[in-house]
């Protein structure tokens, strides 16, 4: 991609944070320089124009920014998946492994119809949990996920192939 070099470029990495050893890769850099954050949002755009989607689904909390951003400009609703206890209405829920513990994801029964084309984004790929869990969750109500897209993959983690391994189709726009 011609873009994802310029992209990466808008992204710092943070040693040492939240824990020792984890390099952070912070995004809000390329949220903040309005030509990064347009360009951004225009390669998911002119991806999924023509792909008859119905809906857009983003995970919390990054995946809320892009996502509904990317909504809005095809002209879609906007559905969150979100960390557990946040929702108010009728949830399910997907736990998975994190490296430590677990982690848990929730939907609203209700997020979308059965055969709804939805597009599912967030911002980084690292294990892969959050993603299949994520997909899995829409996947329970019925949805076609027509794809899974994140700005970031970080391939020596595995799990961008994790998630591709599930037969969920991924897009990162770089690593
Ligand atoms: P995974 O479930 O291990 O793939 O982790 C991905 C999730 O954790 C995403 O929701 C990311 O927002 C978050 N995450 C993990 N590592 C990073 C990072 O280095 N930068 C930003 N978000 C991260």
């Amino acid at each position: 991609l011609p873009y994802s070099d310029y992209i990466r470029s808008r992204i710092r990495t943070v040693p040492d944070w939240p824990l020792p050893g984890v390099q952070f890769r912070d995004i809000t850099p390329l949220l903040q320089d309005k030509k990064t954050f347009r360009v951004l949002v225009d390669i998911f755009v002119h991806r999924y124009m023509d792909q008859q989607l119905d809906l857009v689904a983003g995970v919390d909390a990054r995946g809320f920014i892009l996502g509904a951003v990317i909504a809005y400009e095809l002209n879609l609703g906007f559905v969150p998946v979100r960390k557990k206890g946040k929702l108010p209405f009728t949830t399910i829920a997907e736990e998975y492994e994190l490296e430590y513990g677990s982690a848990t994801v929730e939907l609203h029964a209700d997020a979308c119809q059965p055969g709804q084309r939805v597009l599912l984004i967030d911002d980084l790929v690292a294990t892969g949990g959050t993603m299949i869990a994520a997909a899995k969750l829409l996947q329970r109500i019925g949805a076609e996920v027509v794809e899974a897209a994140a700005i970031v993959d970080l391939p020596e983690l595995g799990g961008s192939k994790l998630v591709r391994e599930q037969g969920i189709k991924l897009f990162t726009v770089c690593d």
